[in-house]
This record gives structure tokens, C-alpha cells and sequence, in this order.
């Protein structure tokens, strides 16, 4: 998997030749000293590369399109050093086909007010360079995001961090393959979609694997593999005695899962996958009750809790849209204290102003979300194909504000839907061992939950912990998708207002393309 240090977010500073040799020898060197110290301020993921300034429609041409041809650069950040001719930019943004952030700052920070001359005013003009820049964007419809603020300052470079990471995240989609192993679960609407559409506007691509072939790659999972693995399970999590004991029925099914996880890690590596999806209907057709049984003896829970766990996208009933988005979640966090999960909404708890709801699964809830070393228990999972006994990771998540995500199919759009939510201490649930979170939606559970549900979202969300709203601001304007966010000022009038005028606005959109 692509790490972080191996992209590059590109830097090229508008210019001309209008102010003289000299002038443009400056920005080149004012240019080179803010991307150094951008690069050395420890609050960017990402490094940036100066390219140089472009004083001319064909430079600007030949940088647009060495961008969106090289693979470690995610993204383009501009900036108008002086006033740059923005008919100059015209033929270049056509061609480019990365993100964009347009930085309006200023190489010097105060107004020299006693000793300002031409010559200091030739060399510090992004006030106007800027805004020429910004109008040919808007001119051209160009999706970008606009950053404002002084380039040493913490508050603009997080800025920046933030917009790297979703333009690193949305590199790592365009190259994604989502594995669904089995359907969609029968019926279910929300979780599906157009699968060419998503690949044309959201860049992934997403096929699918019969349960018997992933089970060719559990028959050749070796038992010396299996047996370490269960050794790394016994180290890290909370197990008790009787799930250790080997002669035990609990450590057999821990070895089944064992084995699953490392079945499915294999076939997902020999496809190149980024992620995957099961089907609790869809374990393979062998008889669980046979003697020679050789396969799933439920849902590979604890494998997908840990997959997860390891960066892969998950969706649990065949939902490949929350698969996608999970790893983009999972992606664009590295590194940040947090965690983030797929989740389901799972049952409400009515507690006037403290109204919440329980987030869970069935099995698959990622540890990174966990408040406590997760507990590994074997327990009855009555549902599906198989009724068994299964393994699975059980836990409380941690206490704190948190953002959650879904992607839905609209017909004409994909809609993203975000909610700011606030992770409250949830209590045990001794007669259901399932991991699990509890929140109250931002504004409050009434509007919060009504607003999600007039907008058509799943009940899987992806949630995080790391991330704030920006992060899917910048997503929803790269990927151009619709965006509704649900937040703490959100009113269902002021909100349903907003998915009509959308309405209009996607539909004359579509009829434009
Ligand atoms: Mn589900």
C-alpha cells in the first residue's frame, strides 16, 4: 500500500516576465523558501516540490500536464506570486487532472509601511494575482479548494495537511479494486448502486469472487501459519482461559477464524484488492454438519475486524460503497490519533436531551475505535446460512466527537452525507457480545437522525474520530459529488431547503454533461 512518503503534492508559482529577469529570479526565490518552510514545518504529511514559477501559457501547459501524468504527484498547489495573466492558466487547466488548492498568501507577511516602494510592490502582488487566478477557476467551473492565510502560520498549513491527505486518498481511489465475496444481501437498496458510475465519478472499480474460490485459498492456508497467528491474537487481546486451552471447542473456532482471516488476506493480496465485502447468506456450499467440513463456519468477523484494523475497506453485506469509503477513511487518517470504523446504526436509546444511538454489527466493528484492550470471545451468532459459533473482537469505543460518513446512490448522483456526532460512554452488553459504539448526532438525536433519514442514508456509516468535516468537504469537491452535512446548526427546514435546491442544481448539472 502506498505510504505517504512516497507522493508529492506540487507547487508552481504564478509569474510573468512583465517586472524584468530580476523579479522572477526573487519569486523563484521567495517560491523555493516557502516550500521549504512548508516542508520543514512537521504539520504537513505530505512533501511538497517546488516546479518553479510559469510566466507563460506554454510553461503553464507543460506543468499542468507533467502533474497529471506522474503518479506520485496527488495534487497541484498554485500560487499567484504576481500577477499572472490569467488567460495564461486557460489551455494548462484544461489539462490537468488532479486536485487543486489555490494558496492566496503573501511571501511577506507585514506592510513595510516606512521603506515600501515599486520594487517591494512588484514582488508581494498576490493580492490581485490571486484574485485574476481565482476568477478564470470560476470561470472554468475548476473544483478546488481555496486556502487563505499566512504561509507560516499553523492554522493555513493544517489547512494544507488536511487537503494533501484527501488528495492522497482520492490517488489511492483511482487505483482501488473492491473484491466482493458474494452479492449484495437480497433486497436491500440502500447499500447498492451504480457500480459504472462509481468507477467513472468516484474512480474505484469493483468485482467480485465466488465463495469458492476464496475457499481454494483457505484449503492451502498451512496450520504452522494458522498457529501463529493465534499466538499474535493470545498476545494482543484480553482471552480467556478456556478460548486458550487447545483442546478446547472455543480455541477450534478461534483457529477457523484464524485461518479465514489468513484466506481472505490471501486472495485479497494475489488481486491487488483494496477491499472487500461478505455476505452472512454466502459461506460456501459446503455442509458445516459434515465430518470432512472444510470452509466458514460463519461470517469471518474477527477477520474483518482486523483487516479493517490493517487499512482494508469493509462493507458487510455486500456494501461495496462503504468498503470504497472505509478505505478512504482509513487512508487519508494514517498516522493521526483516533481510529476509525465501519458501523451500523443498530438500536436507539430514547433519553430526552442525551437521545443516542448504539453503533455496532453484527461482528465486524474495527479495534482501532476500542477504549479498552478488545476481549477475544467466542459466542453463538444465530444468523444467516450458518448458525454457529464464531469468534469476534469485543469492545466499547472511546468517549469523544467524531465524524461519520455515507455514500448513497441518488440515480442522477452520488450523495455524500456526513454528520458530526459526539461518541458518549456506552455500557456493557453482557447478552450481546458484539463491539460496539454510542452517539448522539450533532444536532441533537431528533434532527440529527431526521436529517440523515430525509436524505437517504444507509444505516452503515464509515466513522472517524481523526477527521473533521473539512476533510469531506475537500473530498466532495475533488470527487465532485453532492455533499450534505448534518452539524450542529443544522434545522430539517433549512436542510430539506438545501436537498431541493441540490435537486435542481445535479439535475441541471447531468443535463450539461
Ligand atoms: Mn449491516
Amino acid at each position: 500500500m502506498a505510504k505517504f512518503e512516497d507522493l508529492e503534492i506540487w507547487w508552481v508559482t504564478g509569474a510573468q516576465l512583465l517586472y524584468g529577469g530580476d523579479a522572477v529570479v526573487a519569486v523563484d526565490s521567495h517560491s523555493k523558501e516557502m516550500v521549504d518552510g512548508l516542508n520543514n514545518s512537521g504539520n504537513l504529511p505530505i512533501k511538497i516540490v517546488y516546479k518553479g514559477t510559469a510566466n507563460s501559457s506554454k510553461e503553464v501547459d507543460d506543468i499542468m500536464k507533467a502533474a497529471s501524468n506522474d503518479c506520485r504527484c496527488v495534487g497541484l498547489i498554485t500560487w499567484m506570486h504576481t500577477f499572472s495573466p490569467a488567460k495564461m492558466w486557460i489551455h494548462g487547466l484544461q489539462h490537468l487532472h488532479k486536485p487543486l488548492l489555490h494558496l492566496h498568501t503573501q511571501y511577506n507577511a507585514e506592510i513595510p509601511w516606512k521603506t515600501m516602494d515599486m520594487d517591494f510592490m512588484n514582488l508581494n502582488q498576490s493580492a490581485h494575482g490571486d484574485r485574476e487566478f481565482g476568477h478564470i477557476c470560476s470561470r472554468m467551473r475548476i473544483p478546488r479548494k481555496v486556502v487563505v492565510g499566512y504561509w507560516k502560520e499553523k492554522d493555513t498549513q493544517e489547512r494544507i495537511a488536511v487537503w494533501s491527505r484527501v488528495a492522497a486518498a482520492w490517488a489511492d481511489a483511482q487505483d482501488m479494486l473492491i473484491i466482493r465475496f458474494g452479492d449484495q444481501m437480497n433486497n436491500v437498496a440502500v447499500t447498492d448502486g451504480d457500480k459504472v458510475d462509481a468507477e467513472l465519478r468516484l474512480g474505484y472499480h469493483v468485482d467480485y469472487c465466488p465463495v469458492s474460490e476464496l475457499m481454494e485459498y483457505f484449503k492451502k492456508v498451512e496450520d504452522g501459519a494458522v498457529k501463529a497467528l493465534i499466538d499474535e491474537y493470545f498476545a494482543i487481546y484480553a482471552v480467556d482461559n478456556d478460548v486458550k486451552d487447545p483442546n478446547g471447542d472455543k480455541y477450534r473456532v478461534v483457529w477457523n477464524a484464524a485461518k479465514a482471516e489468513l484466506a481472505i488476506r490471501a486472495c485479497l493480496v494475489s488481486k491487488g484488492a483494496k477491499g472487500f465485502t461478505t455476505n452472512f447468506d454466502d459461506l460456501g456450499t459446503d455442509d458445516i454438519n459434515d465430518p470432512n467440513f472444510v470452509g466458514f463456519d460463519q461470517i469471518p468477523g474477527l477477520a474483518s475486524q482486523r483487516l479493517m484494523a490493517e487499512g482494508y475497506g469493509f462493507g458487510a453485506e455486500g456494501d461495496w460503497k462503504s468498503a470504497a469509503l472505509y478505505r478512504t477513511v482509513w487512508y487519508m487518517t494514517q498516522g493521526l490519533e483516533g481510529g476509525c470504523s465501519f458501523l451500523e446504526d443498530y438500536t436507539l436509546n430514547f433519553d430526552g436531551k442525551k437521545s443516542s444511538i448504539l453503533q455496532a454489527h453484527m461482528l465486524e466493528v474495527c479495534p482501532l475505535i476500542a477504549e479498552e484492550k478488545p476481549r477475544l470471545e467466542v459466542h453463538f451468532l444465530g444468523i444467516g446460512i450458518r448458525k454457529a459459533q464464531t469468534a469476534r473482537l469485543v469492545f466499547t469505543s472511546k468517549p469523544g466527537d467524531g465524524v461519520t460518513a455515507t455514500v448513497v446512490d441518488m440515480g442522477n448522483r452520488f450523495r455524500l452525507i456526513v454528520n458530526d456526532v459526539e461518541c458518549i460512554k456506552s455500557k456493557p452488553l453482557p447478552k450481546l457480545p458484539v463491539a460496539s459504539a454510542l452517539w448522539i448526532p450533532m444536532p441533537n438525536f431528533e434532527v440529527g437522525a431526521g436529517a440523515w433519514i430525509l436524505a437517504g442514508g444507509t444505516h452503515h456509516s464509515c466513522f472517524s474520530y481523526s477527521i473533521t468535516p473539512e476533510y469531506w468537504m475537500d473530498y466532495a469537491e475533488i470527487a465532485g459529488i453532492e455533499m450534505l452535512h448534518i452539524d450542529k446548526n443544522t434545522t430539517i427546514e433549512g436542510f430539506q431547503r438545501e436537498m431541493r435546491y441540490n435537486e435542481v442544481y445535479y439535475m441541471l448539472n447531468k443535463a450539461l454533461k
